[in-house]
């Protein structure tokens, strides 16, 4: 199993760990490319300016964070194509689907721009010019590979006449369209190989060859060859459908599953579906299914004993039976009831939070939902939504409460925090106190919480102003403690205060633990909120501009929770659109 994900820092330990792995792939791979140029990797993803492209490095790596392949991808923004430097799979991995996947990552990047399209260079498939027939016939083979893609050499130009006269193997320069069709004119190949000779290859061509190359372009448009490996035309492989990308969206599937038939019991199955039949037809989200993860990445975030509790007792309470905890031994945490019924109370915050089978069922699924949408994060999406319930932030590292089991928004954190720094915005209406606890002593993962005072609203012992953090974490948790009675703007304040703390941080990535709870009419909260104030709170949280995590939290008044989760993706989406001039 591998993921691809698409490296944002050179400065993590995991992140160095990989580019280093990827430039031993390199020389190994191409071994008549210098030391120096492989050294320069690191160079080029932090300096676009100097080099006059924008180097991104994706990865496929396992969870052992063992390499398997990698693309590393030039975007030159002044004439709006991408160049593909390098593209290798590790040794024994050539059959793994590495190297499809990561191409396909590479043309998704390149489409969710809107690009010209992809060059690339490929060694010649002519045996007059590529003489060694082992050389010849991977040659062959790799042009085969990317003609699947419609992506074929450019004709009746100089580019492949060797630098030095006579060398063996000069490349082809391949144009992939990515399916637009467009035509490629004189005028503008000129530009674009001119470019990449002066920026790839500035001290080893020499002005009279860039110059020679540049006037042999008389085709207009110019052309690229036939087809030669495929029988059919291919060039529809992966079309973009949509103009414009979709944000990522995964669904727990098994959250009806979890239905605590109660009068009062407000955290019921029809807030997912109410929102879905709202956010669906916006076109704004495409739906993917989760993958599933072992109990690691939960018993990093929470109490493995804890964990291992809550799915034994669900395994002896009978179907359609719940559990709730009535006693709370916190006069001796050192001493767990046996009896397991009676040791909810100890791993729990309040008396209306049940334990039964669905319960742990649906939690555990969220999970699933939660990581998978994380790793889209990691392979660059620009953002995903978690549409699950049971919601989780009331999570402890060692309780459970408010509705809430696992603490998804801390497990996608902890997880991300292995690639970069990480801030959890929570806008619920109620206090984000299990994120808090879980980082509160950490600086890596900053946790900021928008929510009603405790003095008056659950879970009234956490979330006072003056908690800030501890030791190492001092100062990297923020709480905005807000009033029974606000106005939408006294709130769109705060926001905006909480977001500039967040700014302040640079995180890399987002988290928003997305409750709706804040809408006027919520039987669990008190403020006005109304869909023009979702539709603002979006677009200002866009301004950050970062990968965006958002896990759905709290939110109960069913007749508009669907139409204030629309007007807020609708703010949001329509801010990174205008912002990354999408439109
Ligand atoms: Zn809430």
């Amino acid at each position: 199993m591998f993921r691809i994900r698409k490296i944002s820092n050179h400065y993590l330990p995991v992140n160095i760990k990989a580019i280093e792995q990827v430039k031993n792939l390199i020389d190994k791979q191409f071994g008549d490319i210098r030391k120096e140029k492989i050294d320069l990797i690191t160079d080029q993803m932090i300096d676009p300016l100097k080099y006059r492209f924008h180097a991104m490095l994706f990865v496929a790596d396992s969870y052992t964070e063992t390499i398997k392949g990698f693309a590393l991808l030039l975007h030159m923004p002044d004439l709006h194509f991408y160049y593909l430097d390098y593209m290798a799979v590790a040794p024994g991995k050539t059959s793994s689907g590495v190297g499809g996947a990561l191409y396909q990552r590479v043309r998704e990047e390149a489409q969710s721009v809107h690009a010209k399209g992809i060059f690339l260079e490929c060694l010649p498939d002519d045996p007059l010019l590529s003489r060694n027939p082992e050389i010849l016939a991977q040659n062959k083979q790799r042009l085969a590979f990317y003609e699947k893609y419609g992506a074929r050499p450019i004709i009746n130009t100089k580019y492949e006449m060797p630098v030095v006269p006579g060398d063996n193997d000069p490349p082809y320069l391949v144009f992939d369209n990515l399916g637009y069709k467009e035509e490629l004119s004189s005028d503008y190949v000129k530009q674009v190989m001119e470019a990449i000779l002066r920026r790839k290859y500035g001290d080893y061509c020499p002005e009279s060859y860039i110059k020679e190359v540049r006037e042999s372009i008389v085709d207009n448009p110019v052309l690229v060859r036939p087809y030669k490996y495929t029988k059919k035309k291919t060039d529809n492989i992966n079309i973009p459908t949509a103009e414009k990308p979709a944000l990522y969206l995964v669904v727990n599937s098994k959250h009806d599953i979890h239905h605590i038939k109660e009068r009062g019991y407000v955290e019921a199955p029809v807030r997912i579906e109410s929102i879905l039949k709202e956010i669906l037809p916006t076109g704004i989200f495409k739906l993917h299914e989760a993958e599933n993860y072992p109990d690691h990445f939960i018993t990093a975030v929470h109490d493995p004993k804890y964990v291992s509790y809550f799915k034994t007792v669900v395994e002896k309470i009978a179907e359609g039976k719940s559990v709730y905890p009535y006693v709370f031994p916190i006069r001796n945490n050192a001493k767990p009831p046996v009896e397991l019924s009676v040791r909810a109370g100890y791993y729990c915050i309040d008396t209306f939070t049940p334990l039964n089978k669905n319960a742990y069922l649906a939690a555990r699924s969220g999970v699933n939902c939660t990581l998978s949408a994380a790793d889209a994060i990691l392979q660059g999406t620009r953002a995903a939504y978690v549409l699950t319930r049971p919601p989780g932030h009331h999570a402890e590292a060692n309780v459970f409460g408010g509705f809430c089991y696992f603490n998804n928004n801390a497990i996608a954190a902890n997880y991300l925090s292995k690639y970069g720094k990480v801030a959890i915005l929570d806008i619920d209406y109620h206090h984000g106190n299990g994120q808090q606890q879980i980082f509160y002593k950490r600086s890596d993962v900053l946790t900021v919480s928008i929510h009603g005072h405790p003095s008056f609203a659950y879970p009234y012992f956490s979330g006072f102003n003056n908690e800030k953090g501890e030791g190492e974490g001092l100062g990297f948790n923020v709480n905005h403690a807000l009033p029974e009675t606000i106005t939408p703007e006294k709130y769109q304040k705060t926001l905006l205060l909480a977001l500039e703390s967040i700014k302040k941080f640079k995180p890399d990535y987002l988290i928003v633990a997305l409750g709706l709870d804040t809408s006027k009419g919520d039987p669990t909260g008190t403020w006005p909120l109304r869909i023009a104030d979702f539709l603002n709170n979006g677009k200002l949280i866009s301004s950050l501009k970062l990968p965006t995590l958002f896990v759905q939290e709290g939110g109960y008044k069913t007749q508009v929770l669907g139409k204030n989760a629309k007007a807020f993706f609708t703010g949001f989406y329509d801010a990174i659109m205008a912002s990354e001039n999408l439109k």
